[in-house]
């Protein structure tokens, strides 16, 4: 299983050439099984970057699982030129949030006076699948994909993704502020990541420092130090840290890099474009 990095810029995309290293694509991932199956997480300005590892007209349908509806996580759909060929359908796949369906927002989205090609347009194949937080999990070939709400203003979801044939594991939580979590919802979030077995790779939402928090609380991410302390919680993944601040330029994330692998040596800041392998599949 792999791992690609369309986006991990957070909250708003940035172009300056001081922020080119880490990047400025707002958040959007592509996660490739071993045999082929393509699963996109998140619609930010990242997703144009993952046009060309998207399956080719009139190949199986496009997955893209939403984790929630913020404008950093969906402002690539429009752009996306697949959507735009008649030879491809794309299946969007969601929990709700706050009583909206990603059918009801994304037909928004493409509603004048936002944009001028409505959804129900002749050359767009776009379904949804409403998913429904108690499961049961998503079969994408050999990718079976399991879900929990998390901590987010609006609610967000954490994607957690096993391949059995390779042993290869994956969980992807964007937009999680772990201070704010209940601890219901830590529990349901640990025992995601333990199920069936500790999870092998950990993405996941490092936006702030310590220092940044009394400033930031409720505005729904976590620190990277946090996200450290949950991956050892987990027996120490492999630990990505996603969702860049948009005011740290690669100079500020370079150092934080740093930092964060003295604390946890398994750990990097995401790139735009990289391609991180996960197990041995
Ligand atoms: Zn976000
Ligand atoms: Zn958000």
């Amino acid at each position: 299983m792999h791992l690609v990095i369309g986006g991990a810029r957070g909250s708003w995309p940035v172009t300056r050439p001081s922020a080119a290293l880490y990047g400025g694509d707002t958040t959007s991932f592509l996660v490739s099984g071993a045999a082929g199956q393509r699963v996109l997480v998140d619609a930010g300005t990242g997703l144009a970057n993952l046009t060309d590892r998207c399956p080719p007209s009139g190949d199986a349908p496009m997955m893209l699982l939403l984790t929630h509806f913020h404008y950093d996580h969906l402002m690539g759909l429009p752009a996306f030129a697949p959507i735009y060929d008649a030879g491809r359908r794309l299946t969007v796949a969601s929990l709700e949030h706050g009583g909206w369906t990603a059918q009801r927002v994304i037909t928004d989205l493409f509603r004048q006076p936002f944009w001028s090609v409505p959804l129900a347009h002749e050359g767009i194949r776009m379904d949804f699948v409403d998913l429904d937080s108690a499961g049961p999990a998503l079969e994408v070939g050999a990718v079976r994909v399991r879900w929990t709400r998390t901590a987010h203003p609006g609610g967000s979801t954490a994607f957690r993704f096993d391949e059995p044939a390779t042993g290869a594991s994956l969980l992807v939580a964007t937009d999680i502020e772990w201070a704010a979590s209940t601890e219901a919802q830590r529990e349901a979030f640990l025992s995601l990541a333990r199920d069936p077995d500790p999870v092998r790779h950990l993405a996941m939402d490092a936006q702030y420092e310590d220092a940044d928090l009394p400033a930031r609380a409720g505005w729904g991410h976590s620190t990277w130090r946090e996200a450290v302390a949950v991956a050892e919680a987990l027996d120490g993944p492999r630990l990505t840290l996603v969702h860049h601040d948009p005011a740290l330029d690669d100079e500020m994330l370079a150092a934080r890099e740093q930092q964060v692998r003295s604390a946890f040596p398994y750990a990097t800041l995401a790139r735009q474009g990289e391609e991180i392998q996960i197990g041995e599949g």
